[in-house]
Parts: structure tokens; C-alpha cells; sequence
């Protein structure tokens, strides 16, 4: 926790929320109103992110918009408020600090290179009318040049980032920021300001957000993570089973800040065991992302490995349809492509395997797939995203080597071997067989007709065959790569 002094030398403080959206353990809320002596709380719907959804049915934003409404309910309850606009950041934070004539505005760090561009722009505003721009380190552990090597140049492998970030913490990283012990701070919202507006009038509809059921917000959050503790000793058997509730189903929340990452990782701290340990070591994979968005922001747009810069892709649009609408008639592949269309969550060893099919079976360029999960994920972030889908493309810093391929039947025959997660999402095949609903195409026309699913007629014949799409791969990832040792 960086030191702040506790002389109230500000009069008068915004707190921008952002992807933060708790009242509690919150960095830039704590130094606000530890220093400030009138603090006001602010969310912006911000139209330069809203416009760009290429869905006006988009679960992320009635998450928020649920989210808020809680934690503008904690802020009264403490005295405070949350006020609300619509519109894009470099008119709305500018016109707000004006307005509530604050000095300083105070935010919590976001490493995405479109957001750094915003708030550099917002700062420079702010300053032009003498108002103070503040960030603070919150949704990472360790961030951008706290974990570097002996040499101080950044990881890119991941085993020594993690052996140095477990060397780095001590419990005064992992310490809560007691925001409630300075709440007298909090002001209320000036009258007309608080209003949060209707999902429709942010141009947006409901989805089947709360049906699914995801309970969004802190409560939502806590309840997860209760349920999660519980589990987290088995965390490391249980975690590459879609059919188990074995992971955490937490990311949703990391991503919009409704539980801190602290509260998390010293929950893992406290708890021994290999459970709790593989589970922190997931959470180590999300602070590596982002420092590997922050010291390479060109992984955005290119691999991160320049030899597989020039793969050739087909980029197929009638195969690339099938995948992303669940019937390439592989069944794990459908099956968790169905997931993702119907409830915005994709199982961690399904993200794995969907991409990797997407790229060395299909192949289709890794950054259209990165695009459909990035338009689809409830808890889609650009670094863990773009991280995954350079690991699965092999392009990535860390990445799986490119000849190893998964196989999309032996991956459905290993972690779901009865096929249970299977039948939940492709119910043309509820009456397989195990042994047939890894790879039905295996089953005589008699067998289909007495599963009760003919293939071509209610669930496709594979699309690809994979051995013959692996070979391809092989040879265009080869070719890429020796091209490269010739220049
Ligand atoms: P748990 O297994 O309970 O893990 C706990 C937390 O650790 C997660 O909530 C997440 O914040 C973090 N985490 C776990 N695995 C990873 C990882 N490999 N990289 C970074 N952080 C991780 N995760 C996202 O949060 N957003 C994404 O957009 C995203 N896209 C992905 C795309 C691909 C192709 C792949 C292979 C992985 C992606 N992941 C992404 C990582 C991972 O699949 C999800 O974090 C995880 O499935 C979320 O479920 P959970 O909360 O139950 O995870």
C-alpha cells in the first residue's frame, strides 16, 4: 500500500470508478478519502466503449449497470452516493471535476493501451483547468515494473515470473485498504446528479443475465467466493472437468473489480495445500498478462513470437461460421461454443481447446477468434484474452510449442469422459452413448438411427478431419519459422 500522508490536504476529491466497482478494499477510494476532505464517487458510461459493442444485448453492461445500482446503495449508506453519466470521458470527467469544483480527480490504474490513451488525454484536460489526476496500482498484485528480472528487463516466460512474484510478496501487498475506517468523507451527490439511467436509455436491452444465473455486483461476488473457499483445496483435481464445478467462476468479477484481488490471493496465501496453490497460481497468470500488455502493447495487434508472424491462415468464413455457432460436429468443440453463446462463460480447458481447434484444425487466424471471445466473454479481458489466444496459437510469449496439437476427441474422451458436459449443451447427442459422443461419426447408420441423432441430418458430420488439418499446421508453422531464420 503506497504511503499517503494523513493530513487532509485536499478540500475536495472525484473518485472515477472504473473496473473497480466495490466499496471495499478499493485503493483510489482509500487515498481519497484518507486525504481528501469532501469526496464524491462517479462511474461513467463511457459511449467510446458502449458504441464499439457490436451488440446492443451485451450481458457485460447489465452487469455493471447492476453492479452500480448495489454500490450506489453502500454508498449511502455511508453518507455518500454514486453519480452516474453517459457520454465520452474526455468531455464528461473534465465537466464533472468542474462542476463539483474538486482538485483532484482519483482513479484506479487500467493497463489496456486504449484506456492509458484516455486517461493521459483526461489528465492533460484536468490539468489545463488546474485539477490533479491520480492513479493508483489496484487490480494487480504486482504491476507493469514491479517484478522484473536480476537484469531489470520484464519476463516473458512464465514459471520465473511466478517464482519472483511469490519471492516479492509479503502480507503488506496482500493488506486491505481500510476504505470504511475514512468513509466520514463521503459527500452526497448534488440533486439531479445521482439518477442512474435505464439499460434502454443507454441504448442497451436486458439479456438472460440473471437467469443464467450470474449474480452480478459485491453480494454476487461474496456469495461465489464463499461457495469457492470451500471448494479451493480440490481446486487442482477438480479444475479441467467442465462438467465439475471445479473452478472458481470468479473472473467475471475480477474483471469489473467486484472482489478485490487481494482479498483473493490472501485467501489462497492462507489456505495450504496444492489446491490453493494451483488456484494462486492462476491468479499470478492474470497480474503476468497484464504486465506482458504493459511492456508489449504490440501483442494487440501481432504475435508476440516474430517468427509465427507470417503463418498462413485460409481464415475460411463458412468454417469460421461453424465454430463460432457450435456445430464444426465435434462434439467438446460444439458443446463449448454453445457454452459461450448462451451464457458468456467459457470453461478455462474448453478456451484451450476451442482456440486451439479455431487455429490448427480450422485455420483461421487466432485474432478472429480472440475477436468472437472478446465480443462474447462476460469476463473477457484483453490481456488474459489476447494471452490465452497467443498461447493456444502458439505466437505467444509462453506459449504451448506449435507442434503440439490438441486432439479434439482424446481432450473430450479425457475430461469429459462420460460426456456429461456434452449432452448439457448439444442435446442432439443426449442419447450417445459414451463411447460414441467423443467422435460420433464412428457409429453405422444403425447406431445413429438408435442414438436418435442421423448425422448430416440433426447434427453436422465433422467439417474438418483433424489428423490432415494437424499435418497442414505443421507444415505452414515449419515454414513460417524457417522463413524467419533465412531473413
Ligand atoms: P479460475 O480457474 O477460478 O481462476 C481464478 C482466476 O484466475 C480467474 O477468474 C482469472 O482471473 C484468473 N485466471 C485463470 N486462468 C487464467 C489465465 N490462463 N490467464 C489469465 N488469468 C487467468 N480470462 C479472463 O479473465 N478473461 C478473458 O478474456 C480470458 N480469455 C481467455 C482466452 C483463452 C483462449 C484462454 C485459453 C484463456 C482465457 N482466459 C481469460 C483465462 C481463463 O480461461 C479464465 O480466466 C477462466 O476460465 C475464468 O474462469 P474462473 O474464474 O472460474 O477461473
Amino acid at each position: 500500500m503506497p504511503a499517503s500522508s494523513s493530513r487532509k490536504d485536499i478540500e475536495r476529491a472525484l473518485v472515477w470508478f472504473r473496473r473497480d466497482l466495490r466499496f471495499i478494499d478499493h485503493a483510489a477510494l482509500y487515498h481519497a478519502l484518507k486525504q481528501a476532505r469532501q469526496v464524491w464517487c462517479a462511474f461513467l458510461f463511457d459511449t467510446d466503449i458502449l458504441d464499439a459493442l457490436p451488440s446492443r444485448r451485451d450481458r457485460r453492461v447489465e452487469f455493471i449497470w447492476h453492479s452500480l445500482r448495489e454500490l450506489d446503495e453502500v454508498l449511502r449508506e455511508h453518507g455518500g452516493g454514486l453519480i452516474v453519466r453517459h457520454g465520452r470521458a474526455v468531455t464528461e470527467i473534465p465537466a464533472l471535476a468542474a462542476a463539483l469544483k474538486v482538485n483532484t480527480v482519483f482513479t484506479n490504474r487500467d493497463y489496456e493501451p486504449a484506456a492509458v490513451a484516455r486517461d493521459a488525454a483526461v489528465a492533460t484536460l484536468l490539468s489545463e483547468a488546474d485539477i490533479d489526476f491520480e492513479s493508483f496500482k489496484d487490480q494487480v498484485v504486482f504491476e507493469r515494473d514491479e517484478v522484473l528480472t536480476a537484469t531489470g528487463t520484464p519476463y516473458s516466460v512464465f514459471t520465473p515470473y511466478k517464482n519472483a512474484w511469490r519471492k516479492k510478496l509479503d502480507a503488506f501487498h496482500l493488506k486491505p485498504y481500510p476504505v470504511e475506517k475514512y468513509a466520514t468523507a463521503l459527500a452526497k451527490p448534488p440533486a439531479g446528479m445521482v439518477r442512474l439511467p435505464a439499460l434502454k436509455d443507454l441504448g442497451f436491452t436486458k439479456t438472460n443475465l440473471l437467469t443464467i444465473p450470474i449474480q452480478p455486483g459485491l453480494s454476487g461476488a461474496a456469495a461465489l467466493f464463499e461457495d469457492f473457499q470451500e471448494r479451493m483445496a480440490g481446486y487442482d483435481r477438480a479444475r479441467d472437468f467442465p462438467a465439475l464445478k471445479g473452478p472458481s467462476y470468479l473472473s467475471v468479477h475480477l474483471r469489473f473489480g467486484t472482489i478485490s484481488i487481494r482479498q483473493l490471493a490472501a485467501a489462497a496465501e492462507r489456505q495450504a495445500g496444492r489446491g490453493a496453490e494451483v488456484w494462486l497460481s492462476e491468479l499470478i497468470w492474470r497480474d503476468f498478462y497484464f504486465q506482458i500488455l504493459h511492456h508489449h502493447p504490440r501483442v494487440v495487434e501481432r504475435a508476440f513470437k516474430p517468427e509465427y508472424v507470417s503463418v498462413v491462415f485460409d481464415n475460411d468464413p463458412a468454417l469460421f461460421a461453424a465454430w463460432c455457432e457450435g456445430r464444426t460436429g465435434y462434439p467438446l468443440v460444439d458443446a463449448a461454443m454453445r457454452q459461450i453463446n448462451a451464457t458468456g462463460y467459457m470453461h478455462n480447458r474448453l478456451r484451450m481447446v476451442t482456440a486451439s481447434f479455431l487455429v490448427k484444425d480450422l485455420h483461421v487466424d487466432w485474432r478472429l477468434g480472440e475477436k468472437y471471445f472478446a465480443d462474447n466473454l462476460n469476463d473477457f479481458d484483453l490481456s488474459a484474452n489476447n494471452g490465452g489466444w497467443q498461447w493456444a496459437a502458439s505466437t505467444g510469449c509462453d506459449a504451448q510449442p506449435y507442434f503440439r496439437i490438441f486432439n479434439p476427441v482424446t481432450q473430450s474422451e479425457k475430461f469429459d469422459p462420460e460426456g456429461k458436459f456434452i449432452r448439457r449443451y448439444v442435446p442432439e447427442l443426449a442419447k450417445m452413448p459414451a463411447k460414441h459422443v467423443h467422435a460420433p461419426w464412428v457409429m453405422s447408420p444403425l447406431e445413429q438411427q438408435a442414438a436418435g441423432c442421423v448425422l448430416g441430418r440433426d447434427y453436422p458430420v465433422p467439417v474438418v478431419h483433424h489428423d490432415l488439418a494437424r499435418r497442414i499446421t505443421l507444415e505452414r508453422y515449419g515454414e513460417a519459422k524457417s522463413a524467419r531464420k533465412a531473413i
